[in-house]
């Protein structure tokens, strides 16, 4: 008989009102090295015997090519090994977190999702996500195993040890009050969060520099240059097709168009929606030695915003020369450049 496998209930409220279709020609998910789980490895050798796996820890990873290169199977933007690819890839542009529950939410960084409803984010849906995400939450729900209630019940003992820890000293919040307090009032960037952050060199690999989709072959991979940002093209294959462009980013809030405001106002909400950004902060306080939850994420979504201005004035910039106002698709491919890398930050909680 199958072993029955644990009922943990995924909170898919942060997938509804979402559309998406996978982008062909896009690829961006695959300049990655997906872990396989026991269960995919089989059926990937069975199909492609030569495959290279890394070991890390106790898990197995599909190696990708060297110097930012993208993972061993993709061969012109296509998957190699497309219906036996492993669970993550299936999965994405789902990602879950696992701290006091299973929560999934959309990784904006794709482009196959449809970002045309941000603007109106008013906070998570009841009802049913659009069918566009069935396989992707079937992948999801198929990760869930025996280990998944012990890690739910660990996250929850760490966060009632972080609970205690700040009540004692007055800094503890519950979420769903500091949720209550920013979704009627969404805060800014301010100057003070610029310059936003200081852009990685390329000598430290390629492989770690931020990337985002900008419709060529490869992904573009932000990196430090002698204007302030580079944009490179990325190589399947390893390196870089060559620069795209440079510009300095920007020293002070760029002006925004009222739609451009409301697609990140919508974005701040989506965050401010998502347990991670509370599993990012309580980890955060950890280090500070005071400040309350909400001092906390007021200041996390503000550098958020910050971050989002700063791609999306650097893209427009090397797209049009000067920029005197971002525009909503400015907006929308800042945070396309951004959600990715704000969604792998350490937390307390973790990934599934
Ligand atoms: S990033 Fe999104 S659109 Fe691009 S290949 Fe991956 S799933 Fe498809
Ligand atoms: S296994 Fe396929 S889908 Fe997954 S990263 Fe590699 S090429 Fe992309």
């Amino acid at each position: 008989m199958a072993p029955r496998l644990p009922i943990v209930p995924v909170d898919t409220s942060l997938v509804v009102g979402f559309r998406y279709a996978c982008r062909p020609g896009c690829g961006l998910c695959c300049y990655a090295e997906p872990l396989v789980p026991p269960a995919d490895r089989l059926p990937l050798l069975r199909r492609v015997p030569e495959i290279h796996l890394v070991a890390r820890g106790r898990d197995e990873f599909l190696a990708a090519r060297p110097e930012g290169g993208a993972c061993q199977l993709l061969a012109g933007n296509r998957c190699r090994a497309h219906p036996v690819r492993p669970a993550p890839c299936r999965q994405f542009p789902i990602a879950a977190h696992l701290g006091g529950r299973l929560q999934a939410t959309v990784v904006l960084s794709c482009p196959g999702v449809d970002l045309a409803g941000l603007g109106a984010y008013r906070g998570p849906a009841s009802g049913d996500p659009s069918p566009d995400f069935d396989e992707e939450l079937a992948a999801l729900r198929g990760r869930i195993d025996a280990g998944t209630p012990r890690r739910l019940a660990e996250g929850l003992r760490r966060r009632d040890r972080l609970r205690r820890e700040f009540a004692r000293d007055g800094r503890w919040e519950e979420e769903e009050e500091v949720r209550a307090r920013f979704r009627r009032a969404i805060p800014d960037a301010g100057p003070e969060e610029f310059p936003a952050e200081a852009p990685p060199a390329r000598a430290d690999g390629l492989e770690h520099l931020p990337l985002s989709f900008d419709g060529r072959d490869g992904p573009v991979a932000w990196a430090a240059g002698l204007g302030g940002w580079e944009l490179w093209e990325l190589r399947p294959d390893g390196g870089t097709a060559g620069p795209v462009g440079v510009a300095s980013p920007p020293t002070r809030p760029p002006p925004l168009s009222d739609a451009g405001r409301r697609s990140l106002q919508g974005y701040l909400r989506y965050w401010l929606d998502r347990d991670l950004l509370f599993g990012v902060v309580h980890l955060a306080m950890l280090e500070g030695s005071d400040g309350t939850v909400g001092a906390w994420v007021e200041a996390e979504l503000r550098s958020i915003a910050a971050l989002v201005l700063s791609r999306a004035s650097v893209r427009a910039t090397i797209q049009r020369g000067s920029v005197d106002r971002l525009t909503d698709d400015d907006v929308l491919a800042g945070i396309r450049a951004t959600d990715q890398d704000l969604l792998d930050r350490p937390t307390w909680g973790s990934p599934l």
